[in-house]
């Protein structure tokens, strides 16, 4: 397909990291810019502000390498996939789109699970004072599973019970003592979440 370029001859582009599917940036394209990066194997994009074409990492060294590049149903927009080289914005962060407008609960409560899951990490690599979960790590894998495995009944025995109060308190412990587990033994969440949602 033929690419549309608008009335400034310019063709919006989205890079997005090819590996976890995170959007990074949005910028526009030329007919020099999209053909260079055919050709090139890495993002060239065309700069409004300074009106000219520009290799994206000339100057920082954050190049994007080309994993694909497809257009829209239409052809006036094209989609990048890329090896993302540091960091995509200018201004350090990793992803331009780091200004939430507006988050729904139940997306703000997803990366909750990663936050959990990442001082968890953390505390492994730095240990606390006092710490629940180094007691675990330093009592090792069959006490973690010995954990999981009490927790598992306590969610059985609190769903004989009428209401959602004991559920809720031991479904929360089931969960955390799951993600001590999954850290213990070397799984990331990012693969628990792939699995699940290549079962959709
Ligand atoms: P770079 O291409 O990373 O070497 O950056 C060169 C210049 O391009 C920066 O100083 C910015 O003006 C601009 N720039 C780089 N990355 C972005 C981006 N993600 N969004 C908008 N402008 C950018
Ligand atoms: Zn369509
Ligand atoms: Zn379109
Ligand atoms: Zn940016």
């Amino acid at each position: 397909m033929e690419v549309k370029f608008n009335s400034h001859g310019l063709v919006p582009a989205i890079a997005q990291d090819a590996r976890t599917g995170k959007v990074l940036m949005q910028a526009y394209m030329n007919k020099e810019a999209y053909d260079l990066t055919l050709e090139t194997g890495y993002a060239h994009y065309y700069s409004r502000s300074r009106q000219k074409l520009w290799k994206k990492g000339e100057t920082s060294g954050n190049v994007q390498k080309i994993v694909s590049v497809s257009l829209d149903c239409d052809g006036d927009s094209v989609l990048l996939q890329v090896e993302q080289t540091g960091v995509a914005c200018h201004t350090g962060e990793y992803s331009c789109f780091f200004n939430t407008v507006q988050e729904k609960e139940r997306i703000a409560n997803s990366s909750l699970l990663y936050e959990l899951y990442d001082v968890i990490a953390d505390r492994k690599i730095n240990p606390k004072e006092g710490s629940y979960t180094n007691y675990l790590f330093e009592k090792g894998i069959d006490k973690i599973l010995k954990k999981v495995g009490e927790e598992n009944a306590e969610v059985i025995i609190a769903s004989k019970n009428p209401g959602t109060d004991e559920l809720r308190y031991e479904a929360a412990d089931l969960i955390y003592h799951l993600l001590v587990l999954m850290n213990e033994k070397g799984l990331s969440l990012t693969e628990l979440f792939t699995e699940l949602q290549s079962r959709r």
